[in-house]
């Protein structure tokens, strides 16, 4: 390491990573303690942006569970961020990457890795295997505008981690965050490089970025220091600007490097900038992304400000559980977790039309009717006809059906919600019969 380098773009970059990492935990364990003054990490999720997008716009306007605008901001934010310096959140901010990242370097430290892969069929297999991400990507978008649910929920490492074993959160997202961060031993970046469906978006948004690292042919000497310290295995040194959908932006390469003008940061039109500049440009966007949802009051959802049950002072968060109180049934706010559904479902298949507590089966599936979905929403969930949900519940036949049952209740009656799912489950009785 040359001593012109002076500081290290990667000890910015820990510095970073820590951060993020501790203002996430922060977050989740503030959730945790009080639910009614922190608002749950899904809401700052920009992942949670692009899946619930689709159910947004078709329902003119309403959010899925623990969806706020703040969801769309930070998606924006790093829509921006993207497009201006590639991938910088993943490299440099997010905490699960981190954490896989710090894994590896820990193990790799003590002596517990793979081999590099050098073998170039190999390599090549492993570039294919980054398709699945994609995969992934396509099947949290639909199943989510399917379902009108957070899906991927059940799957999220992520989410797993920073819950801690509280709350509801399905098996399957502790299961897989177990396996990634064993993988991560031996793969840097295991769920980063094969499954992430937001580094897959991150990765196509700053394909075109406006800056990245470039290699000065006449300087590069070919000792492929660059491509040794890739976390993502990739070639710069046989590259000409680093535009690869794998790269992360971490920037390694160009500290690694002996001849600080092999590889540099630049603009496409060739303008040169300095590495100690990147940080301050992805701060920038992404504490600004959060500062406007801030000062819009974006983490607190209109569907909460409707309701007006949880939002008081402008101080408490949005989080859209609409308790509906229901004498003689299972005390709500205490809807059955996956873990229980399935443990039932084990026991005996579930027939459509049962009810349980929040939760409506339909073919074998659990859905959650509650009060901040509107007639039109259940009848696309459900697949019952809204004249029909009209005629059993006793609701005029002018109702509007694009306005949250939440109204409806306050308007013609207080069960509105408890009848809505006992129609969907006499709806499957009748076809069943
Ligand atoms: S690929 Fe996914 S998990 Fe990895 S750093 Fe990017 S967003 Fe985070
Ligand atoms: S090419 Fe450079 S900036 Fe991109 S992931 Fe590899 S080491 Fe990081």
């Amino acid at each position: 390491m040359s001593a012109k380098q002076g500081l290290r773009v990667v000890h910015i970059r820990r510095a970073v990573q820590i951060l993020f990492f501790g203002i996430v935990l922060w977050l989740s364990l503030s959730h945790m303690a009080d639910k009614t003054t922190t608002p749950p990490l899904c809401s700052y999720c920009p992942m949670g942006g692009l899946a619930g997008l689709y159910f947004f716009l078709i329902s003119g306007g309403q959010f899925l569970w623990k969806l706020t605008y703040a969801n769309f901001i930070i998606l924006g934010g790093l829509i921006l961020m993207g497009l201006v310096v590639k991938s910088g959140f993943c490299g440099w901010m997010c905490p699960f990457g981190s954490l896989q990242e710090w894994i590896n370097r820990l193990f790799r430290k003590i002596k517990v890795r793979l081999p590099r892969i050098k073998n170039d069929r190999l390599s090549q297999v492993s570039m294919k295997l980054r398709w699945i991400k994609y995969v992934v990507l396509a099947a949290v978008i639909l199943s989510t505008a399917v379902t009108g649910r957070l899906i991927f929920r059940d799957w999220d490492p992520f989410l797993a981690f920073f819950h801690f074993g509280h709350g509801n959160l399905a098996s399957t997202a502790y299961l897989i965050m177990w396996i990634v961060l064993f993988l991560s031993i031996f793969i840097d970046r295991f769920w980063c490089k094969y499954l992430c469906p937001l580094g897959a978006v991150i990765g196509l948004i700053g394909k075109p970025s406006w800056i990245r690292v470039q290699r000065n042919e006449e300087e590069c000497t070919n000792c492929q220091l660059c491509d040794k310290s890739c976390p993502m295995n990739l070639k710069p040194s046989q590259m000409q600007g680093v535009t690869s959908v794998e790269c992360n932006s971490c920037l390694d390469c160009l500290d690694v490097h002996p001849n600080i003008r092999a590889l540099e940061l630049k603009t496409k039109g060739g303008l040169k900038m300095s590495k100690y500049l990147y940080p301050v440009i992805i701060l920038s966007i992404f504490w600004g992304s959060v500062g406007l949802g801030k000062l819009t009051d974006s983490w607190i959802t209109p569907n909460a400000l409707r309701k007006g049950e949880e939002h008081q002072s402008g101080k408490d968060n949005q989080i859209l559980k609409v308790e509906e109180k229901q004498p003689g049934r299972p005390k709500a706010g205490k809807p059955l977790s996956k873990k229980e559904i399935s443990e039932q479902k084990g026991r005996r298949e579930m027939e459509s039309g049962e009810v349980h507590d929040r939760f409506v089966v339909i073919k074998g599936r659990a859905i959650e009717i509650r009060g901040y979905l509107s007639l039109k929403e259940v009848e696309r969930m459900t697949g019952v006809p809204i004249d029909y949900l009209i005629k059993q519940t006793d609701l005029p036949i002018n109702v509007d059906v694009n306005i949250q049952m939440g109204r409806l209740k306050r308007r013609y009656d207080d069960e509105i919600v408890h009848k809505i799912r006992d129609a969907i489950s006499n709806f499957y009785e009748e076809e069943t019969n």
